[in-house]
């Protein structure tokens, strides 16, 4: 059995403790719990725990879990690759949406947000690794898409994310994230008011925290290892 209160007590001490080693307050990252692949109970058995915010990357799976849970109050954050044909379900059903990497996208996501509901938080995905991944837009669009997004009426900008190439041996860990850290502080002082950093995994929070990340993304490291046929 996984200990999930037990794997959240660690992943905070981690967090801390790359905090502390950079002088930043242990409250300077929120943790994102990602939940993909396993049961609404592993989610249930979290928020027992205090977690409020999970991460989902397939649409259908969120749903179901979200109905199972609707006696909770917890935030869900769509982290997948999006298509097209996907954005009316996560306009309506999530409070934030990491993976936004192009205009079509965001429009559709900003059209669809119902308006009874507050406008989504979106953060815009960087690619950051060159080669390696094809989701993300490029760094050089970055600031662009950003504007756009910040003028779209039913979408409030957060800031930016990015899943970078795990890092080969020996390479400087924190390069993807410091790239990552200075396109952020560009869109900042390009005058929008960005907040967010959705930067780190469960083998590289440290690197990540240490370059500013404000959102952790953990999966593997809370809830145990994903069957292998379901990745990413
Ligand atoms: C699956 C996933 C994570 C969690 O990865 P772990 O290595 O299990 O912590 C984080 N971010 C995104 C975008 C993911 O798809």
């Amino acid at each position: 059995m996984t200990d999930i209160a037990a794997n959240l007590a660690a992943v905070h001490a981690r967090i801390a403790q790359a905090c502390a080693a950079v002088g930043r307050p242990a409250d300077a990252v929120a943790l994102l719990a990602v939940s993909k692949t396993f049961g609404a109970e592993a989610v249930r058995a979290a928020a027992a725990a205090g977690q409020r915010a999970f991460g989902e990357n397939y649409v259908q799976e969120a749903l179901a879990k979200q109905a199972a849970l609707r006696d909770l109050a917890l935030d869900w954050h769509f982290i997948g690759p999006i298509q097209s044909n996907k954005t009316r379900e996560i306009a309506m059903a999530f409070d934030w949406v990491h993976g936004v990497d192009r205009l079509k996208i965001a429009r559709r996501l900003s059209d669809q947000r119902p308006a009874g509901q507050p406008p989504l938080n979106v953060c815009v995905q960087v690619n950051v690794s060159g080669e390696a991944s094809k989701c993300g837009c490029s760094p050089a669009d970055a600031a662009a898409l950003c504007r756009a997004v910040a003028a779209l009426p039913r979408l409030h900008l957060r800031g930016l994310m990015a899943i970078p190439a795990p890092a080969a041996d020996g390479a400087d860990a924190r390069a993807p994230f410091r790239a990552l850290r200075q396109i952020f502080e560009a869109v900042g002082a390009s005058g929008l008011p960005v907040d967010t950093i959705s930067a780190g995994m469960s083998d590289d929070l440290e690197a990540a925290i240490m370059e500013e990340s404000t959102m952790v993304r953990i999966g593997t490291a809370i809830f145990g290892q994903r069957p292998s046929t379901t990745g990413p």
